[in-house]
């Protein structure tokens, strides 16, 4: 079976003081048995986060670049994260698709990295409003889904991890529906099982959207939701462990 996996994205929000707070929290919490857990902390902290938090929980950067190194002013590559032991990587978050102009080939190339780096790519996958309201969802999902899987091999295929992020309930406080998220999760999974079935079987497929303490149970009761990428409330020490509690 599939182990919950609870991963936080601060976006770049957060201080050092923010991580020694979680730090401290976390160092007299007994975390959940069986959830598997997550931070992706901005750049500068993740040296810091990866020394001062858990060992249980898995920090990760919120982007790389598609290049291993050279005159990339500003850019991060895949093997320096795993120099800092970084084990994880968001890849295709919309606001990097959007406001970074990453499109499928970008996503891709950045996939790629992080698999050379040994990093597990969280990929992430959504629709925008219009593209919901045109009954398009789907196939927008599935189409980045395809653009990312068909590129990879087998065995490559095996290490991501999905986030189903429908655009329109990121950082609005309007979450889908338990049942829409449900409904985009089974078809990514259905899609996984034309690949693979042992693939569709084991790959952890997360929902991210205004998941809080209060709505995190129900989402995470579905059968096809295996965890939750929380933005806003990974920032709250308590929520992030109430969500984590749920899973
Ligand atoms: C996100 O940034 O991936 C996200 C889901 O944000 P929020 O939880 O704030 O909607």
């Amino acid at each position: 079976m599939r182990a919950p996996l609870i991963a936080g994205n601060w976006k770049m929000n957060g201080s050092l003081e923010l991580v020694e707070s979680f730090a401290e929290t976390l160092s007299h919490t007994e975390l959940p048995a069986g959830v598997e857990l997550a931070l992706m902390v901005p750049f500068p902290y993740l040296s810091v986060a990866r020394a001062r938090l858990p060992k249980a929980m898995a920090i990760g950067a919120q982007t790389l670049s598609d290049k291993s190194d050279g005159a990339y002013t500003g850019e991060v590559s895949g093997s320096m994260l795993s120099d800092l032991g970084m084990q994880m990587v968001l890849v295709g978050h919309s606001e990097r698709r959007t406001l970074f102009g990453e499109d499928d080939a970008a996503v891709l190339a950045r996939v790629q990295a992080a698999l050379s780096a040994g990093l597990k790519p969280v990929l992430c996958l959504g629709e925008t409003l219009e593209e919901r309201d045109a009954e398009q969802t789907e196939a927008v999902v599935l189409g980045q889904l395809e653009a990312v899987m068909d590129a990879l091999m087998p065995e490559q295929r095996r290490t991501l991890v999905l986030a189903y992020e429908p655009v329109w309930a990121i950082g609005t406080g309007r979450t889908a529906t338990p049942e829409q998220a449900q409904q985009v999760h089974a078809a990514i999974r259905a899609r996984l099982a034309q690949y693979d079935a042992g693939l569709a079987e084991s790959m952890q497929i997360l929902y991210g959207g205004s998941m809080k303490p209060d709505n995190a149970a129900e989402l995470l009761a579905q059968a096809d939701i295996d965890g939750g990428l929380i933005g806003g409330a990974s920032l709250k020490v308590d929520d992030f462990l109430a969500i984590c509690q749920s899973a």
